[in-house]
């Protein structure tokens, strides 16, 4: 990836659960409950519930997965990350995963590693932002841990539920066998969400994520399918750096590099529209514009760079040719 920062992005929310939510610890059982909520010890204090960061990452990714799937019917614009190539089944066509597909590439032509800029200009938009195997992404995700806010005034609240009665309220999978689950029903969790180095386009799919966590229509954890897992985000912090530069405008990445790091990349040009950003503050080299209020209307030029990004984009076409070597 670009040896130098240009710009980052840092979001900062809350994870307050509207269903149940149970994200799996790793451990079999805890206490005789078959599935149990994740738990630390931080800070030497007492055991309390957390949200991994993976999990939360892992979430997004889905969500942004289906966001572009929506907006392109054929070829599909993104990849499923588990999918082998060559392994594709009904409905799959063309959409094995990026990382896979490098990995087949360097084992079928005895080749050790492909360069990274080749590996970002030819992965899905998913996969540029969230990462592949071999390939780290743009997006990190941290742990999300309980607010101290929340912490004052109240304590969170986990029950035990019989997994077989929600079944049969759901028509879910129907078992049989009897099992417990234990789900966290009053909690609140805060996070942050950093990108570093991004295109324009890439915070417009963020844009979208957030803005459909902030009405509740995300789920986290397990059960989805089971009425668990929907929870409201708060955000309660959003801020763009950009290193060395003060800018007056949205810009990403296709603006900020060179001719040169542009074609070894394959960045997706931004479109003309522009929006304001806020007075920044400077921090030595870094200028920080803070744009909690106002995200939503400063990121729209973000959201139609998407659009055209995913209408225009050469994915799959372009890994296909690499694959087989064609030109
Ligand atoms: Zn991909």
């Amino acid at each position: 990836m670009l040896k130098k920062m240009i710009n980052s992005a840092q979001i900062d929310f809350d994870i307050i659960p509207i269903d149940p939510l149970l994200i799996k610890s790793g451990q079999a059982t805890v206490g005789g409950v078959d599935m149990s909520f994740v738990r630390t010890y931080r800070f030497g204090e007492k055991e309390e519930p957390f949200i991994p960061g993976s999990s939360l990452k892992g979430m997004i990714r889905s969500y942004a997965e289906k966001i572009c799937r929506s907006l392109r019917d054929d070829p599909v614009p993104v990849c499923l990350p588990y999918l082998e190539p060559g392994k594709e089944q009904h409905g799959e066509h063309r959409q094995a995963s990026c990382g896979l597909c490098f990995e087949k590439y360097k084992k079928k032509y005895n080749v050790k590693t492909i360069p990274s800029p080749e590996i970002y200009s030819l992965s899905c938009p998913v996969c540029r932002l969230f990462g592949s195997h071999g390939f780290i992404g743009r997006l990190s995700t941290s742990d999300a841990y309980l607010t101290e806010d929340f912490k004052n005034t109240g304590n969170p609240v986990l029950e035990i539920r019989d997994g077989v009665a929600i079944d049969r309220l759901t028509g879910g999978a129907a078992g049989g066998a009897k099992y417990d689950l234990e789900v966290l029903t009053r909690g609140e969790f805060g996070t942050t969400l950093d990108i570093r180095n991004f295109e324009r386009w890439q915070l417009g799919l963020i844009a979208l994520v957030l803005r459909d966590m902030e009405q509740g229509l995300v789920r986290v954890g397990f059960g989805k399918s089971r009425g668990m897992g929907r929870f409201r985000a708060k955000i309660t912090n959003f801020r763009l750096t950009y290193y060395n530069q003060k800018l007056s405008g949205l810009s990403g990445l296709a603006e900020l590099c060179s001719r040169e790091e542009n074609n070894a990349y394959g960045f997706f040009a931004e479109t003309r529209d522009k929006s304001p950003l806020p007075k920044s503050e400077s921090n030595g080299l870094r200028y920080e514009y803070s744009i909690t209020d106002t995200w939503k209307t400063v990121l729209v030029p973000g959201v139609n760079d998407l659009l055209k990004f995913i209408e225009n984009t050469d994915w799959p076409g372009a890994l296909e040719k690499f694959l087989e070597r064609r030109n």
